[in-house]
C-alpha cells in the first residue's frame, strides 16, 4: 500500500502509518509473531510483487553475522529460492525503509509510529473524517483510513485449558518437549508450521549415510508423535517450477467482462464461466492435449477426477510421488501446468467472487475451494523432507475425520477429537496437547476489533444473493446461513463484512464509505474466497489507491 501511495507521484496528502509491534515491513508471518527460524517461505524472489531492490540483489547487501545466521550463501542464493521466513522478514523491513527514503526524496510527508495499536475506528460521515483510538487512549482525525492489519487469531481456549492452543502462533509458545501423541488440526501450511517446531523439541533431524533426512526422537520422548486430523485426510500438493511466476496475473477478468457476463446470467456471475475462461481456456493454445481432455468436464467433473484420483493414494505414498514429480518439474523448468492453472484460477476468481450467486458461491466453497486449498499450499521442498522423515520413523500420521470431525475442550486440559472414521466407527480420542492448525480463520464482521464501526453500523455482514429463490428457501432448511430478508430474497450469510471493488466498506444499504477501506484478510474471506498472501496485497492496494486518489494507475 505504502508503494503503490509513493508510485502515485502525487504530494498532497501526508501519511501516518502505525504499526502495534516495535517493527515496520515484515508482518506477522515473517516476523517472530509467526515464525521461528526453522519456518521458511512457499515462495522465491522472482514470485513476489516488485518491492525496490529484489531479494538476490538485498542478499547481496547482507553482513556476515546475518548470512551465517541464516546459512545462506550469497554466490549461491538467487530469486528462485526459498528463504527463512525471518530472513523475509528482514527484507520487507530493508524495503519499508527504502521506501522511506524514496518518500522524503519526492516530498511525501510520512510519519511511522512504533507500538501504537489502534483500537477503534470512528466514522464521522456529516464531517467526512474518521477518528481513529489508540491503546494509549489518544485520538487522532483523519480523511481516509486503510486497514491494513493483517492476520489475527482470537484465542477461544488457550491459556484457558492446559495444552490445548487456538492456533501454533506466535511459534516459541511451541518449544517443549512431550512424550504423548499431539492432535493437530489441519494437515497444510499451518499444520506443518507446528510440526516442524514440535519435531525440533522432541527430537533430532539427521542425514543418513547416504545424505537422506531422517528423524531420531529424544530419548525422554518415546511416546512423542503427531496426528494431522483433516477432513479428507489428504495432504498438500508440493511446490514446483512455475512457468509465469506471476500467475498469468493479466488473465484476470475485465469490468466489461465481468458486467457482460452478468447483464447474460440474471445479474450474477457465472461460476461455469469463469471456470471456462479463467482455466479450460488457458489450456487451448498451451496444452492442447490437456484440453481436449478436460474441454467438455463440468467444474463438478473436474474436481472429481483429480480428488479421486487423490483419495485412492496413501496419502505419504502420494506425497513421495509429488516430491519427485515436483523436483523434476524445478530441475527441467517445466510446470506441472494442471496445478499451476488452479493457482491462476484461484487468483482471478478472488476479486469478482463477490458477484456470484449464492447457490455458485456454495458449489465453490464445497467443490472447487477443497481442492485449491490442496493444490495452492505450493509445500516447500525441505518441509516436505522433514514430513517424510518424521512418518518414515512413525512419528506423524494423518486421519481423515470427515466434515463433521470436531474437538472437544477438556477441563483438565487437551481435548477429545471425535470423529467418524472410513469405516464408519464413531471414534473419540484423548490427546493432552491439541493444536488447532486450520490457518486464518474467517472473522465475522462481528469480530472486527474496531467496535464502533459494528455498533454503528458503518460496516455489514457480507451477503450473497440467491439467483433463485426456491433454491434460497430449500437450502434455507438446511443451512443456518442462509435467510430471508425484507426484500423477501433469500440470501447466504459468508464470513467477513461486505466491501465493494474498490475494498472499501459497505454499511447495510449497500452504500459505500469513501473514508474506510478493508485490506485485512481476515475481515473480508466471504467476499474474497482466496488471499494467498502478497500477491493479493499488490493488487487490492492497486484498486484502493486508484479510488483514494482518482487516479488509474497502471
Ligand atoms: C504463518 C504464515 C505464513 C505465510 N507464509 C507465506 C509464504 O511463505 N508465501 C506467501 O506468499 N504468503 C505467505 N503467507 C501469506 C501472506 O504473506 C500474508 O497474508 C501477507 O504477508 C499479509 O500481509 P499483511 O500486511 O496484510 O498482514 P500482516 O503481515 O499480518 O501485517 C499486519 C501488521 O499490522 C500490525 N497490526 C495489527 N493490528 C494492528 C492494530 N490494531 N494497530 C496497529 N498495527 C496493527 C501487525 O503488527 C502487523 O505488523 C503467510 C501467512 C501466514 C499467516
Amino acid at each position: 500500500m505504502f508503494k503503490r501511495l509513493l508510485e502515485s507521484g502525487r504530494t498532497d496528502f501526508s501519511l501516518d502509518i502505525y504499526e502495534k509491534s516495535d517493527e515496520l515491513g515484515a508482518g506477522m508471518p515473517y516476523s517472530k509473531a509467526g515464525a521461528n527460524a526453522e519456518h521458511i517461505t512457499n515462495v522465491s524472489g522472482n514470485e513476489i510483487p516488485e518491492l525496490v531492490t529484489s531479494v538476490e540483489e538485498w542478499v547481496k547487501t547482507l553482513s556476515k553475522d546475518i548470512l551465517v545466521h541464516f546459512r545462506i550463501d550469497p554466490d549461491k542464493f538467487n530469486d528462485y529460492k526459498v528463504m527463512p521466513r525471518l530472513l523475509f522478514g528482514k527484507y520487507l523491513a530493508a524495503q519499508f525503509d527504502l521506501l522511506k527514503i524514496k518518500a522524503d526524496a519526492i516530498g511525501l510527508s510520512v510519519e511511522t509510529f512504533l507500538g501504537k495499536e489502534i483500537t477503534d475506528i470512528i466514522d464521522y460521515p456529516e464531517e467526512n473524517k474518521v477518528k481513529i483510538k489508540l491503546a494509549d487512549e489518544s485520538e487522532l482525525e483523519y480523511d481516509n483510513v486503510i486497514i491494513c492489519t493483517g492476520h489475527r487469531w482470537p484465542k477461544k481456549f488457550e491459556g484457558k485449558i492446559p495444552g490445548y492452543f487456538d492456533s501454533p502462533y506466535p511459534p516459541s509458545k511451541l518449544a517443549f518437549k512431550v512424550n504423548h501423541p499431539v492432535a493437530v488440526k489441519g494437515s497444510s501450511l499451518t499444520a506443518i508450521d507446528g510440526i516442524r517446531t514440535l519435531a525440533r523439541h522432541n527430537g533430532e533431524f539427521k542425514l543418513d549415510r547416504n545424505d537422506k533426512l531422517i528423524f531420531e526422537l529424544a530419548a525422554e520422548c518415546e511416546d512423542f508423535k503427531i496426528i494431522m486430523h483433516s477432513r479428507n485426510g489428504m495432504l498438500p500438493a508440493i511446490r514446483f517450477h512455475l512457468e509465469d511466476p506471476h500467475l498469468l496475473k493479466d488473465s484476470i477478468l475485465s469490468k466489461e467482462e465481468v458486467a457482460q457476463n452478468k447483464a447474460e446470467n440474471g445479474g450474477f456471475l457465472s461460476l461455469d464461466y469463469v471456470f471456462d475462461k479463467n482455466f479450460k481456456q488457458l489450456f487451448k493454445d498451451k496444452r492442447p492435449e490437456f484440453y481436449s481432455v478436460i474441454k467438455d468436464l463440468s467444474m463438478e467433473d473436474f474436481v472429481t477426477v483429480v480428488m479421486n484420483k487423490r483419495a485412492h493414494s496413501e496419502p505419504f505414498k502420494l506425497f513421495k510421488a509429488e516430491y519427485i514429480e515436483a523436483e523434476e518439474s524445478i530441475e527441467k523448468e517445466e510446470s506441472v501446468y494442471w496445478k499451476e492453472l488452479l493457482a491462476v484460477l484461484s487468483f482471478a476468481m478472488n476479486y469478482p467472487a463477490k458477484y456470484f450467486s449464492a447457490e455458485d458461491m456454495l458449489r465453490l466453497q464445497k467443490t472447487l475451494m477443497p481442492l485449491i486449498s490442496i493444490v495452492i499450499a505450493f509445500v516447500p521442498q525441505s518441509s516436505v523432507e522433514e514430513m517424510m522423515a518424521l512418518h518414515e520413523a512413525g512419528v506423524l500420521e494423518i486421519i481423515a475425520v470427515g466434515g463433521d470431525g470436531e474437538e472437544e475442550p477438556q477441563e483438565k486440559g487437551g481435548a477429545i477429537y471425535r470423529y467418524t472414521d472410513e469405516n464408519g466407527v464413531e471414534q473419540a480420542n484423548y490427546f493432552e496437547t491439541f493444536i488447532d492448525c486450520v490457518g486464518q480463520p474467517h472473522l465475522s464482521y462481528k469480530d472486527l476489533p474496531y467496535q464502533s464501526l459494528v455498533e454503528q453500523k458503518t460496516v455489514s455482514p457480507a451477503r450473497i444473493q440467491f439467483k433463485n429463490n426456491e433454491a434460497g428457501s430449500k437450502e434455507a432448511d438446511v443451512n443456518d446461513k442462509v435467510e430471508r430478508l425484507d426484500d423477501k430474497n433469500y440470501y447466504l450469510n459468508v464470513p467477513g463484512i461486505a466491501i465493494n471493488d474498490n475494498f472499501q466498506i459497505m454499511d447495510k444499504f449497500n452504500a459505500l464509505n469513501e473514508r474506510i477501506y478493508m485490506m485485512a484478510v481476515p475481515y473480508i474471506g466471504g467476499y474474497n474466497p482466496d488471499y494467498s498472501g502478497l500477491d493479493f496485497c499488490e493488487a487490492a492496494s492497486e484498486r484502493i489507491v486508484n479510488a483514494l486518489l482518482k487516479t488509474e494507475m497502471a
